[in-house]
């Protein structure tokens, strides 16, 4: 709340310049320029859904800025894209000046972001420089003097080019298609479905350009049933260009296509992407974006993730589980390291040729925000079980389940491990980002709701993972993990250890 009033404050002052890339200084937001004024499509009704779908999430600061219309003199739109983390074209139509060319081009070869949506790569079939930003183009005269075609070969299972002559650009009826994706690793298809359907959309065949410095990251087939080429042809692709990252998609041909979860997730993720090179934002699962029938919803409908801000772990509503003076309420499982409560703190040691020892909540936790305070010695291996069970029947009772890392930087605190079960890291495509400070209290913060869970480090988030497999009911534990023959002793100190339950 204090944030919103001070903007409140500052807005009389500001509306003159109007930018958002001053409000999204503000509010950490990624900055958008989106640019439109000409195209063979609807941008007037397009741009609005577009800056919905993106500021409707809350992570993006949209400013628009419309180029001159068709047959004026184009000298007046030269827009300031250095003052923006990414420009997003909705734009098909004459060239820009020579200046805004130069302008944009060192945009983005110096690192500035670029998505092209849609017809945006009908665009500037001419413009060098430009068709090596998009990689591939179509209709506008393109041709095999553009470069190949790229399509995913199922026999083969890999990507050819093909430079037989032939125009650009085609596509069949508008109808419902399924997107592929071809590499599940890449930030911006991470942790989506493999599969998931789009909304009757026009599924762009036969495109061709310098394809240089490209990786389509998913595919469409273009059913000759319903007149396409009857070829694997690239949907989402991305491009480096110079210093700059270019994500290309061939979705969104219209309001109807725009009500596509598909074409609304991997848009804000390939913007966030084309912005930053990461994506935080979290994996859409196969339950929300489908693959039988496409799911749809209104761009207007688009709201802040509910998840995008930490606990608070100031306010109300927290349950302290160590009252500071006993372990009541707690019970020890598996090792013989040794807990005892000392100065309200729960301190845990070591001990020689003991397995990895838990310190257990009697109680079950499934949805809840949850908080302590870690000091751990350098060379223990340390981590708060979360959602955890111990079974008879599973491994002789073996402590298994979510384990919040906890270790002396550098190293993986914060990230998520799957205890006990042999799956290994849960949190995968995470940049290394160490937030703990060794020989010091480090406060962390978890929430889990859902299949999904959340972690931060003194306030610096670290995980953000949607895992199917972890959305269990089992208690809590504060491990001290076995050592070495002739290591430690070690100890390892919590305190202030609280849960809040979520509905
Ligand atoms: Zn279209």
């Amino acid at each position: 709340m204090p944030k919103l009033a001070s903007l409140l404050l500052l807005l009389p002052a500001i509306a003159s310049v109007s930018s958002s890339s001053l409000r999204a200084q503000e509010f950490d937001k990624i900055s958008v320029l989106l640019i439109d004024g000409q195209n063979n499509h609807n941008w007037k009704v397009t741009t609005p859904l577009m800056e919905q779908i993106l500021e409707g999430s809350g992570r993006f600061a949209v400013d628009v800025a419309t180029a001159s219309g068709r047959g004026e003199n184009s000298e007046p739109f030269s827009p300031e894209f250095s003052e923006y983390d990414v420009v997003v074209s909705n734009y098909n139509g004459q060239l820009w000046s020579e200046a805004t060319q130069k302008a944009f081009e060192k945009y983005v070869a110096s690192g500035g972001g670029f998505v092209s949506v849609h017809a945006a790569d009908n665009s500037f079939p001419q413009w060098h420089a430009y068709n090596r930003m998009i990689g591939l183009g179509g209709w506008g005269g393109r041709s095999e003097k553009n470069g190949p075609y790229v399509r995913w070969k199922e026999d083969q299972q890999r990507f050819t080019r093909d430079l037989s002559p032939g125009r650009g650009g085609t596509h069949g009826k508008r109808v419902p298609f399924l997107v592929i994706v071809r590499d599940t690793d890449h930030p911006i298809t991470a942790g989506l479905p493999k599969t998931f359907m789009q909304a009757a959309d026009e599924l762009y065949g036969k495109l061709r350009g310098p394809a240089e410095n490209m990786h389509v990251l998913a595919t469409g087939f273009s059913a000759p049933a319903t007149g396409g080429t009857g070829e694997h042809e690239p949907l989402l692709m991305t491009i480096q260009f110079g210093e700059g990252r270019v994500f290309h998609t061939t979705l969104g041909h219209d309001d109807n296509a725009m009500k596509g979860l598909a074409f609304q997730v991997t848009l804000q993720r390939g913007v966030e992407w084309a912005a930053t090179g990461t994506v935080k934002q979290p994996a859409v699962n196969g339950t929300k974006l489908t693959s039988d029938v496409p799911a749809t919803r209104n761009p207007a409908d688009v709201r802040p993730d509910e998840f995008s801000a930490i606990p608070d772990v100031m306010s109300k509503g927290w349950t302290t589980l160590f009252n500071g003076k006993d372990l009541s309420g707690w019970s020890q499982k598996n090792g013989t390291a040794t807990y005892r409560v000392e100065k309200q703190m729960i301190v845990g040691k070591t001990a020689q040729g003991s397995p990895n020892s838990f310190m257990c909540t009697t109680s079950d936790y499934e949805n809840f925000e949850l908080t302590f305070e870690v000091n751990d010695d350098p060379g223990l291996n340390s981590g708060v079980q979360i959602r955890s069970l111990s079974k008879a029947d599973f491994n002789n009772g073996r402590v298994h389940g979510p384990q919040v890392e906890i270790e002396n930087a550098p190293g993986e605190s914060g990230y998520l491990y799957s205890e006990g079960t042999g799956r290994g890291w849960i949190t995968k495509q995470q940049p290394v980002k160490d937030a703990y400070q060794n020989g010091k209290w480090n406060r962390f913060v978890v929430r889990a709701k859902g299949d999904r869970i959340q972690t931060w480090v003194n306030g610096v988030a670290i995980a953000d993972i949607v895992d199917a497999e972890s959305s269990k009911k089992g208690f809590i534990g504060l491990q001290v993990h076995g050592i070495k023959r002739d290591a430690g002793p070690f100890e390892v100190r919590w305190r202030d250890i609280r849960v809040r339950e979520l509905k």
